[in-house]
C-alpha cells in the first residue's frame, strides 16, 4: 500500500521536527498533495490513524491540500504553460480524471511543473509554554483587538 509508506515517512518528518519544540498537543498536519501524485486521500487518513496511534500525534487531524497539475510545452515556439487537458472519468466513479501528459495547444511534449508534490504545508500545535502561543505555522490564536473608531 503505497499511501502507507507515504504517511509513514511524513509521520517521522513530523515527529522530527516536533523534537525540536516543546509541544503539548498538535492539532492538525496539513500536507500538500500533487494531483499527479494519485494518493488516495482516503487510504492516507486511515494509515494516519493506525501510525499516529501511539505517539503524540494521536488524535491530530490530517488535512489535505491538493496541488493542479501544471504543465510546460516543451516546444519554445509553443511556450505554453498551464493546467492539462484531462479525462474525465465522470462523476459516478471514485477514480481521479486521468491528466493527459502533451500541450494542449500543440500536442508537443511538456515537462510537469507543479501536481507532484507529495510535502508537509504546516503544523497546527499547542505549545507547552503558554507564553509561546503561537503554532510552527505562524498562525496568530486570538484574533487582534482592533480598536472601534467611529469614522464621521
Ligand atoms: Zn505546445
Amino acid at each position: 500500500m503505497h499511501e502507507a509508506t507515504v504517511i509513514a515517512n511524513i509521520v517521522d518528518a513530523v515527529l522530527e521536527e516536533l523534537g525540536k519544540h516543546k509541544v503539548k498537543k498538535v492539532n492538525s498536519v496539513t500536507m500538500v498533495v500533487g494531483d499527479l501524485t494519485e494518493l488516495g486521500y482516503e487510504q492516507m487518513e486511515f494509515a494516519w490513524g493506525v501510525l499516529t496511534e501511539n505517539n503524540i500525534l494521536k488524535g491530530s487531524k490530517i488535512i489535505f491540500e491538493p496541488e493542479k497539475i501544471v504543465v510546460r510545452c516543451k516546444d519554445p515556439a509553443c511556450g505554453f504553460e498551464g493546467p492539462c487537458k484531462e479525462i474525465d472519468m465522470g462523476e459516478d466513479t471514485y477514480e481521479h480524471n486521468i491528466p493527459v501528459l502533451s500541450c494542449p495547444v500543440c500536442g508537443g511534449g511538456v515537462e510537469v511543473v507543479q501536481g507532484m508534490a507529495c510535502r508537509i504545508k504546516s503544523l497546527d500545535v499547542d505549545l507547552e509554554e503558554e507564553e509561546n502561543r503561537c503554532s510552527i505555522t505562524g498562525t496568530q490564536r486570538r484574533p487582534g483587538r482592533s480598536s472601534r473608531r467611529r469614522r464621521s
